[in-house]
């Protein structure tokens, strides 16, 4: 029934369904799910004396007098007085809107919906919706829905169609919670839920329906991966790889330096982890500098300490070369085997490391998507694959993590991110990962001064600029993205080019951009590292991970375009060393957004707060970027409004595969159904039950 083509609906013709097919609406279905974007509310007609200061009120009239007046900046004022026969005037406002002056109707009676306010001795609406009216008309009143359209189709029809489909068909829908589960919980029915999203008789129902759906839908998903779990779980086809007092004695010998409290956390958490058959899947969350790798390093000695091997996977070349660097630095002394997998390899090269790590002579090998690519499309099978550390990579998304699997054995999991997401997004994103988290910075740590100037402070930053170069410290000049990377090349020289003969030129410069090969970015990283050169004109290219102590300024321009998380990587980059770290932001003509992002940049340097406001400034959809995970989009609920649900929707979910872990309880058959459809393929569970 509820899978009809809506061409089959009265009223449907071709067009209309072409159109309606342009939004993703084929079958009745779809339609009762398609929920309005917006509501208006339109209240009764009310006469002049019932007017309420602030309430929402509905008034027929005409327009009078209408007057557009401009502002400064572009902005402008549309005033038009509505009259009543009663006498009464109300003056309508719209802010910078011009065009409505010409669709203002003159001349004929209109129904005007909006706040009133009273304003001195007169009142006011600002922003009201106007519609004409003829006599005799009945003035709908109510929370109308306001859908989302495409062209040629009109909120009046989308509404009717509504009306109608809704008032027939929802009652066909099937309830996939069972009823004493919603009862337990006060979640309202699927029937009532649809209708009152649709056209709700009052506010507190809308809100009713609304947490059930949005319930509904964070249930479904949690449930989704905590089924996921149960069942890698029972598979239990890790590794074990438990820690001996002198495994653990050997491995802290290689650091210089006292592990913070919270590295010592986290290496508990991971070394329970990987002591068990399941695979672990851990996301390590923690700003630049608080000490990730050392911890990843752990894991990956615990892993070889056990005749196993560890992939480490960096998202750039630059950074799989620095790891390495690093790595053996700190193995320098030590028997392990290491090795570098990246795009830059010569084919002899890469053949010849691979065959290694496949006979084993290789214990932990670091890698870009060379390696992942290699395990895909050539066969590459490690002798003993025990750990899999992904660095600075959100984009490792469940399904490539499937990727490394291999004959028969799952690696563990370790993801680092030092640009940490929301506890929210984290469990939605990724539901089955555990988290852990380094909020703290190892001692001695110098903070970072963060300035946004406007160019009249232009001189003095750059005096101070050079102060520090000649004190020996180094510097960056960060140079935004272009959206092509032709210009991005020319852009970045220019800047390049005024600096090196101009503002810079008593200093030894460098240019960093995206287009120079691995082995040209190496050269210039290494030249930068080793203090050759003092300052480093790139894009944000270096945004992830590089390690430089000694460059403690940066000055980053036409920061209005970059976000939040961006510039929280950038300024990673200098708040690695003894010495304070000084960032100069200079932005042009930012909105009010981008201004408001720039202050809050300025005012915390904590990227777990950042994380925060990312996600209140951006909204969890691009956050979440569920469209490369393929995870479908969450249509009602709301990551930000609905933290608790979802913490609700994670503890049913867990307990429901604690109690019934393949869900084969009747009740649960229908909700069974639905879950393999939308997250079966995504998620890899269609194989089960
Ligand atoms: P992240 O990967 O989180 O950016 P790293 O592990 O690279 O951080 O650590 C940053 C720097 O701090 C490195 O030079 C590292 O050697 C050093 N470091 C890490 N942990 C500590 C610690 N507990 N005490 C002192 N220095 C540390
Ligand atoms: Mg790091």
């Amino acid at each position: 029934m509820l899978w009809q083509p809506l061409d089959r609906l009265p009223g449907v013709g071709g067009a209309r369904a072409e159109q309606l097919a342009r939004l993703g609406l084929r079958r009745l279905v779809d339609l009762l799910f398609y929920f309005p974007r917006d509501y208006e509310e339109l209240t009764e007609v009310q006469a002049a004396s019932d007017l309420v200061d602030r309430q929402p009120a509905t008034i027929i009239g005409y327009f009078t007098d209408m007057q557009l007046r401009p502002l400064r900046r572009g902005r402008s004022v549309l005033a038009a007085l509505l009259e009543t026969t009663e006498g009464l005037a109300v003056r309508c406002v719209w802010f910078n809107q011009p065009y409505r002056l010409a669709n203002l109707p003159r001349n004929v009676p209109v129904v005007v919906t909006g706040v009133v306010r009273r304003v001195d001795a007169h009142w006011e609406m600002s922003h009201p919706v106007v519609r004409p009216w003829s006599e005799g008309e009945p003035v709908a009143s109510g929370i109308m829905p306001i859908y989302s359209l495409t062209e040629g189709l009109p909120q009046w029809y989308m509404r009717r169609l509504m009306q109608r489909v809704v008032r027939r068909y929802a009652g066909w829908l099937e309830d996939v919670l069972p009823e004493e589960f919603r009862r337990t919980r006060k979640l309202v029915d699927i029937v009532q839920a649809v209708q009152a999203m649709h056209f709700p008789e009052d506010w507190r129902q809308w809100h009713e329906a609304r947490r059930r759906l949005a319930f509904q839908e964070l249930f479904l998903l949690q449930l989704a991966m905590a089924w996921r779990r149960k069942r890698s779980e029972r598979e239990a086809r890790a590794p074990v790889l438990v820690e001996t007092p002198q495994i653990r004695e050997r491995i802290l010998r290689l650091f210089p330096f006292e592990l913070t409290a919270g590295q010592h956390r986290a290496i508990a958490e991971i070394v329970a982890d990987m002591a068990r058959p399941v695979p672990m899947n851990r996301l390590l969350q923690g700003d630049v500098g608080s000490g990730k790798t050392v911890v990843a390093i752990y894991a990956m000695l615990l892993a070889v300490a056990h005749r196993h091997q560890a992939a480490l996977l960096a998202p750039t070349e630059i950074l799989a070369r620095q790891h390495a660097r690093k790595l053996a630095e700190t193995l320098a002394h030590g028997r392990v085997r290491m090795a570098l997998l990246t795009g830059a390899l010569s084919a002899r090269e890469r053949q010849e490391t691979l065959a290694a790590i496949e006979r084993g002579d290789i214990d932990i090998v670091v890698g870009t998507h060379a390696l992942i690519h290699a395990v895909e499309h050539q066969g590459l099978r490690f002798r003993q694959l025990g750990l899999v550390v992904i660095d600075e990579q959100h984009r490792f998304g469940v399904e490539q993590r499937a990727r490394m699997r291999q004959a028969g054995v799952d690696p563990h999991y370790l993801v680092m991110t030092a640009t940490p997401i929301p506890r929210t997004i984290a469990m939605t994103l990724f539901g089955d990962l555990d988290l852990s988290e380094l909020r703290e910075l190892p001692p001695g740590r110098q903070p970072v001064y963060t300035y946004c100037a406007g160019e009249a402070q232009r001189p003095r930053w750059w005096d101070f600029f050079r102060k520090k170069l000649r004190q020996g410290r180094q510097g960056y000049v960060i140079v935004p993205m272009v959206d092509d990377q032709e210009n991005e090349q020319i852009g970045v020289r220019q800047a390049f080019e005024a600096l090196a003969n101009d503002t810079l030129e008593e200093f030894r410069l460098d240019l960093l951009h995206g287009r120079m090969s691995g082995e040209e970015k190496d050269h210039v990283m290494r030249k930068f590292a080793s203090g050759e050169t003092q300052v480093l004109v790139c894009t944000s290219v270096v945004e992830v991970g590089i390690d430089v102590p000694n460059a403690t300024v940066m000055t980053i321009e036409g920061a209005e375009r970059f976000g939040l998380a961006q510039l929280h990587q950038l300024r990673g980059r200098i708040s690695r060393g003894r010495h304070p770290g000084f960032l100069c932001l200079f932005a042009q003509n930012p909105s009010p957004e981008a201004a408001e992002r720039l202050e809050i940049f300025r005012s915390t340097t904590n990227g777990f707060e950042l994380a925060e406001w990312d996600l209140k400034l951006r909204g969890p959809g691009e956050l979440l970027g569920t469209r490369q995970h393929g995870i479908p989009p969450l249509r009602v609920a709301d990551l930000v409004r609905d933290r608790e649900l979802l913490e609700e929707a994670r503890r049913d979910a867990q307990l429901a595969v604690d109690v019934d872990p393949e869900l084969n309880h009747p009740a649960w058959q229908s909700l069974k159904r639905v879950l393999l459809h939308r997250y079966g393929k995504v998620l890899d569970l269609a194989d089960v039950g």
